[in-house]
């Protein structure tokens, strides 16, 4: 990777401080991450061969509360995308206000490649291994890119039976059966399409009246388009790892939905009467209103940020726009929502699951979606405010509150001793 999303954290880190007007003492610490772990995590194959695979726990900031943060399976992880993602979870917990520092996982593995048996052999060896540094008090992971509810099980039994006893608050995004939370699988999602109304509502743009276009149908993704085609919007392009479909009329959002609910089904064998094939790169730059980026980091770039025609950009995805590119959009009147604002839902919803898990409650699904939208709410409301003081754009306005908020809690805990 040549772009270090590292970098990009800092930078904005840098700017937001400038911003708030605190002297390079007040905000040090935050530039680097508290704890980093790295393992070499063996595993049996079927074969009856020995794979090693590298692994990585890193906690940024356990200031405002215990590290909170995914874990993710893929071939292109590595440790300065884990610092990056566990920074931008610090952030993300403080501008929502839910009492959570932020930290992160990932193994370098390419799920779709390991058989169901040895998936969970590599996830239990894996929670073994960061087993001395996580826990409901301290470091809570959840499911990211390349991993599920299934997986979050089986690190909610590994760590459980290291201890002797259930300890379901360990991990969130758990299944239902294990003291998963209702509404916690849409929750991301649910949250994107929350932040698109709010700012079409803002814009003066009629919701029935948008069209849509998401990058990665993955968990984040595909809820964000079918939530938004329920609410009316018109999604006319929508994209995974295969490619993408393009339908000027709207696609069949749940048709595709179902289609690729089945493990192994990619967009590249679907097919829906009126669809033509797009590429990466066109949908990114399609003629839209809204465009959501939900795969990966790095996705808007220098290089395509000027060919970017939608009006609103909601960030699924962590970190999907370069800084280059945010300055870019900004010139050119792009609003965005950022990642740490669009896609909170679901750490605001693990932070509820696991208020549930500490106190044996279940809550009901309409609840926790009630509970989530008046969170979303008054933050983007908050984020929105501020922007508009300081005449700044919204990833700005979401910096300077959750800057603040790290840089207070740091300063009335103290450096110790
Ligand atoms: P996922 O593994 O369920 O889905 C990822 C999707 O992106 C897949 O459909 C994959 O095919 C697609 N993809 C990968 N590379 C692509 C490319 N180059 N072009 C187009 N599509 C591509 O992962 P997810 O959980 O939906 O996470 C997606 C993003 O959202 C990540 O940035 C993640 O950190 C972020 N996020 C996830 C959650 C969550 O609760 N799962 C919460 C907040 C943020």
């Amino acid at each position: 990777m040549s772009y270090n999303p590292y970098d990009n954290v800092l930078a904005t880190v840098e700017k937001a401080a400038e911003l708030l007007g605190y002297a390079p003492e007040d905000y040090e610490a935050v530039k680097y991450p508290e704890r980093e772990l790295s393992v070499s995590v063996p595993v049996r194959m079927d074969d009856g061969g020995v794979r090693v695979f590298q692994g990585f726990r890193i906690q940024h900031s356990t200031v405002r509360g215990p590290a909170k943060g995914g874990i993710r399976y893929h071939q292109n992880v590595n440790k300065d995308e884990v610092k990056a993602l566990a920074a931008w979870m610090t952030f993300k917990c403080a501008v929502v206000d839910i009492p959570y520092g932020g930290g992160k996982g990932g193994i370098v593995v390419d799920p779709s490649t390991l058989s169901i048996a040895e998936l969970q052999r590599l996830t239990r060896r894996f929670t073994t291994m960061i087993a001395p540094i996580i826990g409901p008090d301290r470091d809570i992971p959840a499911p990211d890119v390349g991993t599920n509810a299934e997986v979050m099980g089986w690190v909610m039994d590994t760590y459980s039976m290291l201890n002797g006893h259930a300890i379901p608050a360990v991990v969130t995004g758990k299944p239902l059966q294990l003291g998963g939370s209702q509404g916690r699988g849409e929750a991301t999602g649910r949250g994107v399409m929350l932040n698109t109304l709010y700012i079409c509502e803002k814009l003066g743009i009629a919701i029935q009246n948008a069209t849509v276009a998401v990058q990665g149908m993955g968990n984040v993704g595909s809820v964000s388009a079918r939530l938004l085609y329920e609410q009316g919007a018109k999604v006319v392009a929508v994209s995974d790892v295969s490619g993408g479909i393009y339908k000027a009329e709207g696609l069949n959002i749940p048709a595709i939905c179902q289609y690729l609910s089945k493990r192994g089904n990619l967009l590249s064998g679907y097919e829906e009467a009126g669809m033509t094939r797009i590429n990466n790169e066109e949908l990114l730059t399609s003629d839209v209103t809204v465009l959501i980026p939900a795969a990966l980091e790095n996705q808007i770039d220098a290089q395509n940020a000027g060919r970017i025609r939608a009006k609103v950009i909601v960030e699924g995805a962590n970190g999907p726009t370069t800084i280059e590119a945010d300055d870019i959009l900004e010139k050119n009147g792009v609003v965005l929502v950022p990642d740490i604002l669009a896609n909170a839902g679901g750490v605001v919803v693990s932070y509820f699951e696991w208020v549930q898990n500490l106190q044996a409650l279940e809550w009901e699904e309409q609840d926790v979606n009630d509970k989530l939208a008046k969170n979303m709410r008054k933050a983007f409301d908050s984020v929105y405010a501020i922007a508009e003081k300081k005449k700044t754009t919204l990833r700005m306005g979401a910096y300077l509150i959750a800057l603040k908020r790290v840089v207070e809690a740091t300063q009335f805990r103290g450096i110790w001793p």
